[in-house]
């Protein structure tokens, strides 16, 4: 489905990232991840992309760091020969309430969630001269908040809801489409399904369950595909319920 496309998927080291990245090349894309301190773990990514016979790339590249982001793009485009699929992934989750969180903590989440998705879009279109796609992992946290400590998180997630509007409009003449997936309580480092309050976002979710990276994944590479060609300024949220 995704042969002879290239992508690149900001952090790709773990998590959703990673089985995006993995996903994207079982169906016969080359991949690029970015990390920004997981150098084993990227290359171990990369080594199972390679494994499905696709080409990988690791990245180093810190999205607070606005010149390495764009190398990260470029680098991309030459050394896999293009660039089809954009995924802004990569993310933190600063906690706390209003009056505990610093001033650098409220510039680094949005220069990882906010900065960083715009720069590497606009850096994207150079090498998207006959269309391209262009997915972005937000949060469902983006538009309920159903308990406190996360205002920081949820704001710099609701702007992805703005972007990936706006940019539909901008870039639905050039052919590139503009989406974003908003997943909600998922198994991963960020958000351990054993942790202490696994049960109380369980208790938040309809279906009483954590998502499998993969799951999420899934509903990127429908994006990505051929399928979705008609699919642009939409948001999908996969959240098992939380937010219905
Ligand atoms: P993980 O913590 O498991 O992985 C985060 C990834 O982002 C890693 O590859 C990490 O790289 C990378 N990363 C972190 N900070 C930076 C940075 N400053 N510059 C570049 N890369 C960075 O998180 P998840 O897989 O859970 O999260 C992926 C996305 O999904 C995030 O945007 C998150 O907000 C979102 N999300 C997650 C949910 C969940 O429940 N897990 C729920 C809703 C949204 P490295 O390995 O080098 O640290």
């Amino acid at each position: 489905m995704l042969a002879g496309k290239t992508a690149l998927v900001t952090g790709g080291s773990r998590g959703i990232g990673a089985a995006i990245a993995l996903r994207l090349a079982d169906l016969g894309a080359d991949v690029a991840i970015t990390y920004a301190s997981a150098k084993d773990r990227a290359e171990a990514v990369v080594e199972r992309i390679t494994a499905t016979g696709r080409r990988g790339l690791a990245i180093a590249a810190d999205n607070t760091d606005s010149a390495a982001v764009l190398d990260a793009v470029d680098r991309t485009a030459a050394e896999l020969g293009g660039l089809d699929i954009l995924v802004n992934n990569a993310g933190i989750f600063p906690s706390g309430l209003i009056g505990e969180v610093t001033e650098e903590e409220v510039d680094r989440t949005l220069a990882v969630h906010v900065r960083a998705v715009y720069l590497a879009s606009q850096a994207a279109l150079k090498h998207m001269p006959d269309g391209g796609r262009i997915i972005s992992i937000g949060s469902n946290l983006a538009e309920r908040v159903p308990f406190p400590g996360v205002a920081l998180y949820s704001m710099s997630k609701a702007a992805l809801l703005g972007f990936t509007r706006g940019a539909a409009r901008d870039l639905g003449p050039r052919g590139i489409t503009v989406n974003l997936v908003q997943p909600g309580s998922t198994d991963t480092d960020m958000n351990p399904a054993d942790a202490g309050d696994a049960g109380h976002q369980r208790a938040l979710s309809a279906l009483g369950r954590f998502a499998d990276p993969r799951e999420i994944a899934e509903t990127v590479a429908h994006l990505a595909g051929p399928n979705a060609r008609n699919i642009t300024g939409s948001v999908f949220t996969v959240d098992g319920g939380t937010n219905a």
